[in-house]
């Protein structure tokens, strides 16, 4: 495209304001480009007023509060709290962005609902801001505040987090996209901000405070430049566009004020947890123990001699103070006004997280099963065994993953291609995942470990008679499947492998019942071979 300035404008520019040509014609392309974005957003106000809207230029969707966390209930178990909270944050974000486009509001900014959501950990706090991102279909940017540093240090700078928010909307070049989100709004999530706390007075508090003063401005309003600054093909072409006249490009900048943050983290730090700094504050306020000595908050009494303690939320009465206590700047905490939690995962949730959410995990399951042509059924009492498994490990919902994996693995690997069409994973499969796939595949657990014995030591082994009993009785006395109780009798076997052994190796009783069995072997190999040396 090619733009003619017109002299006496140009002129009218530099007399104006006193600046050469070339600032003034800089500042004319800039301003230049923002009229015509501007053109664009009054002729489809317009066109909208009229009742017609663009086929190209999506607007985004505006929905209620009450939608979004309707929408939101379809995914996320509990965390009634949050999800209302983020509901409420996003849907006004969107309408005010929308509003603050037109301009007879008298407004000249919005004060955002910047949010801070805190709670354990896989407990869906970033979740629900994916989920969230797929609703309002806005380019929502989910990182981690251990990735990046303090402006001027080794690695990605907060800026460079804006950069790549912008990368995530459509458009054809960067700065199509940044006014994709100048027009549209944005999401941040940055989760872990726990990790940028201060701590005592060293060096790394230093870093880990420039980068909650660089989060400080960019969740309010800061104007980030869309290329990276630093980078060498952002001043080439900076040098390049000087040369040929045109505006600097470094000048191409986005405003974070449409962005909303959201800032997240489980604030269980090992030293101080935030839950430890709320409980210290209230057990010292005035009346807050009763007779019993136990602790009261909000009406109700947590008995201090419970030993599991995850149904003892404290999260929902951190104050602002327990917040900078545990060492976020006091400014970060004012300049998000919006402040949430959510709660550990009971057994109850993990089974509701199991069964009733749309992208189910045992619906994924299912699905991954039929590709192959396999039913997959599971029965109540293995969904519970699993939540129960699951909530032991304390990591949320994340726990679910890897409970049902260690279950399934061998099922995943042995009956896709195999005559079998059905699995119905019951409280014994549980239990007993190994033993029971072996069953159904009429194998047994010694001739599986013999072949795999073989596969991975090129040596034949085999059980005699009195072995063979002994390892099924010790799989029964330590409540071990099969194929297990031999991996756990057998873990020394591999110095068979060691001592050079030829043809096949029988596993006696002698074998079995002497735990330092093949110590011994490989000890005496040893020194045989050393006095050979000798
Ligand atoms: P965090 O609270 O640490 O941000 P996530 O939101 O990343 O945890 O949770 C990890 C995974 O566990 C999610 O991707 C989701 O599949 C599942 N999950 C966690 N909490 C819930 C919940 N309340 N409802 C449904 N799924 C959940």
């Amino acid at each position: 495209m090619k733009i003619s300035i017109p002299r006496e404008t140009l002129d009218k520019i530099m007399k104006d304001f006193g600046v050469s040509e070339e600032k003034a014609t800089r500042l004319y392309l800039s301003a230049f480009d923002d009229a015509e974005s501007y053109f664009w957003d009054s002729i489809e106000e317009k066109m909208a007023d009229e009742g017609i809207s663009s086929v190209k230029k999506s607007n985004i969707q505006l929905y209620t509060p009450r939608e979004v966390k309707a929408f939101l209930d379809k995914y996320i178990i509990g965390q009634e709290e949050y999800k209302k909270r983020i509901a409420i944050a996003s849907a006004f974000h969107f309408s005010m962005i929308k509003i603050m486009r037109s301009k007879d509001h008298g407004l000249r900014r919005f004060r955002k609902k910047n949010t801070l959501i805190a709670g354990p950990s896989g407990s869906g706090k970033t979740y629900c801001i994916e989920v969230l991102g797929d609703l309002i279909d806005v380019p929502t940017l989910i990182v981690d505040a251990t990735d990046y540093t303090e402006a001027g240090y080794v690695g990605k700078s907060a800026d460079d987090m804006i950069r790549e928010l912008i990368d995530m909307a459509p458009g054809a070049t960067k700065k199509e996209q940044a006014q994709y989100i100048n027009k549209n709004g944005a999401i941040v999530f940055i989760d872990e901000l726990d990790k940028k706390a201060r701590e005592g007075s060293g060096g790394h508090d230093i870093s880990r405070e420039g980068f909650q003063r660089a989060i400080l401005k960019l969740i309010e309003r800061k104007q980030v430049s869309i290329e990276n600054p630093m980078s060498p093909s952002a001043q080439i072409q900076d040098m390049m566009d000087k040369q040929k006249g045109k505006g600097n490009r470094l000048d191409n900048v986005l405003s974070t004020e449409n962005i909303l943050f959201i800032l997240g983290g489980s604030f269980q730090r090992g030293s101080d947890p935030l839950e430890n700094i709320i409980k210290k504050r209230i057990s010292r306020g005035p009346g807050s123990t009763d007779e019993d000595g136990n602790l009261v908050i909000g009406g109700f009494t947590l008995p201090d001699e419970r030993k599991d303690e995850s149904f003892k939320n404290l999260y929902p009465f951190a104050e602002e103070a327990d917040y900078i206590k545990f060492g976020i700047i006091p400014e970060l905490v004012g300049r998000t006004p919006i402040r949430s939690y959510v709660n550990h995962l009971s057994k109850n949730d993990l089974m509701r997280i199991m069964n009733d959410t749309e992208d189910s995990l045992l619906r994924q399951y299912q699905l991954e099963f039929e590709s192959f042509g396999i039913d997959l059924q599971f029965t109540d009492d293995a969904i519970e065994f699993v939540a129960e498994k699951a909530e032991r490990q304390k990591t949320g919902a994340r726990a679910l993953i890897g409970v049902w994996e260690d279950i399934l693995t061998d099922f995943q690997y042995e009956l896709p291609g195999s005559e079998h069409k059905s699995l119905l994973i019951n409280r014994e499969v549980c239990d007993t995942p190994k033993d029971y796939l072996l069953k159904i595949l009429s194998r047994n657990a010694f001739d599986d470990y013999i072949k795999k014995f073989q596969g991975e030591m090129g040596i034949e082994i085999f059980f005699s008679p009195e072995a063979k009993v002994f390892a099924e009785n010790y799989a029964k006395s330590e409540k071990l499947q099969l194929s297990d109780a031999l991996s756990v009798l057998l873990a020394g076997a591999s110095a068979i492998n060691y001592i050079g052994h030829q043809g096949r190796f029988e596993i006696t009783l002698e074998v079995l019942e002497n735990p330092k069995y093949f110590d011994d072997l490989y000890m005496n190999w040893h020194k045989e071979r050393f006095s050979k040396v000798d």
